[in-house]
């Protein structure tokens, strides 16, 4: 018996843990403090009304013999994906249900995908960068290359030409750094894509938050169909975190290599997923329905307020950051040349104030800091005032 030993390349994350270890030291050596924390990536509000109402009218159905339900779709249910469809349709982008994978979360996407990929091939993420594209093809013991996110280009990396990637994970609205890319940034990306036959793995887990004029799908970009596929979630839209679904589109034309690629992948869901549960997929739907995305859009707006206090905060303290606008996360840069870690301590011990550091998301995170606004408004409101106090001083 042998194990898979791209294993023992995977970097250890200490993030979190030492993010909650250093916390927990902190709290149980000043028992009197209030530690608040500004460094959760998990949402607080509760679903939607008229999700709750969804999700329990479905379980209810599962109790009674004439609408029970056995084993959904591989793909989802049809009027989920049409609800989908219809979602893309508001702002402006065809997408077909037929062409739209339902699933318990993006982060599965994101690292499942890999299988219907080659080893060989070469995968390009930008740096800093979410940790499960990086990790993912660690374990499938694929190269990895990276491109840069930094000031100089407001962490927004874009593509060079000397470089040959095959596959492309882009992150729009971006974790961590809060950037989106624009139409003409997208643009290029799409071009380099085609130009190296590859494929763009697009993640926009967070296009909810976006308030400019910004592509929210990659298929609001020309050419994206023919080398993108983009994988979007319910988590931080619609707070499904604990209640897992997203989604997946693959065009019906997206070919590579001689082979279908919706039919690749669907061949793979069906062979390694079950698919999403009867009351999940109901209050997915719900999300989509008039009255739903009323309900949510409620909450967005909670989070996208707490989001300007942190942000306005930073422009009085004169901090550059990027984020805060079209997204909850504000990647802000230590003051003083601070590394990300001592910016953490001295955050922590003079402001009682948690967040995560950059460091952890890559090299380009050194010196910056991630602070998010999926917190209570009060706690937010307090947070910012402590931290405006230690940074004057
Ligand atoms: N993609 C990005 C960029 C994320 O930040 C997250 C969660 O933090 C996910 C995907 C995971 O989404 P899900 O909860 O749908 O698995």
């Amino acid at each position: 018996m042998k194990i898979n030993k791209n294993f023992d390349n995977l970097v250890p994350n200490y993030l979190f843990a030492e993010v909650a270890s250093r916390t927990n030291k902190f709290i149980s050596e000043n028992p009197d403090k209030k530690v608040i924390r500004l460094g959760i990536g998990d949402v607080t509000l509760p679903l939607a009304p008229v999700v709750v109402d969804a999700m329990v009218k479905g379980a209810k159905e599962l109790g009674v013999k004439e609408t029970f339900k056995g084993y959904p779709d591989y793909e989802g249910y049809e009027f989920l994906r049409e609800a989908i469809s219809g979602y893309y349709k508001s702002f402006g982008v065809t997408v077909n249900a037929d062409e739209i994978f339902v699933s318990d979360g993006a982060k599965s996407d994101c690292g499942n995908i890999g299988d219907i990929f080659s080893k060989d091939n070469t995968v390009l993420v930008t740096d800093p960068v979410y940790p499960v594209y990086v990790d993912s093809n660690i374990m499938s013991g694929r190269e990895i290359v990276y491109a840069d996110s930094n000031e100089q280009n407001g962490f927004a990396a874009m593509p060079d030409d000397s470089v040959k990637a095959d596959i492309i994970y882009l992150c729009s609205p971006n974790n961590p750094t809060g950037s989106a890319y624009t139409y003409k940034q997208l643009k290029t990306w799409v071009d380099y894509a085609i130009k190296n036959d590859a494929i763009i793995l697009y993640d926009c887990a967070y296009e909810a938050f976006i308030t400019e004029d910004l592509p929210r799908s990659i298929y609001a970009v020309e050419g994206a169909r023919s080398c993108a596929i983009e994988m979007c979630s319910l988590s931080k839209t619609a707070g499904f975190t604990g209640t897992r679904c997203g989604y997946t589109v693959i065009p019906k034309e997206l070919e590579r290599d001689g082979h279908n690629i919706y039919k690749t992948w669907y061949r793979r869901q069906a062979t390694k997923f079950n698919g999403v549960s009867w009351p999940v997929q109901c209050a997915a739907a719900a999300v989509f329905s008039e009255e739903g995305q009323k309900q949510i859009k409620e909450n967005i707006a909670y989070y996208q307020a707490n989001a300007k206090i942190i942000a306005d905060a930073m422009d009085e303290l004169g901090i550059y950051y990027t984020g805060g606008k079209n997204s909850p996360y504000i990647w802000l840069k230590c003051p003083d040349n601070m590394k990300s870690w001592d910016f953490f301590d001295l955050l922590l011990k003079e402001a009682n104030v948690v967040g995560t550091p950059g460091s952890g998301f890559g090299k380009n995170g050194e010196g910056f800091f991630r602070l998010t606004a999926f917190g209570d408004r009060d706690n937010t409101k307090e947070a910012v005032e402590r931290i405006k106090k230690v940074l004057k001083k």
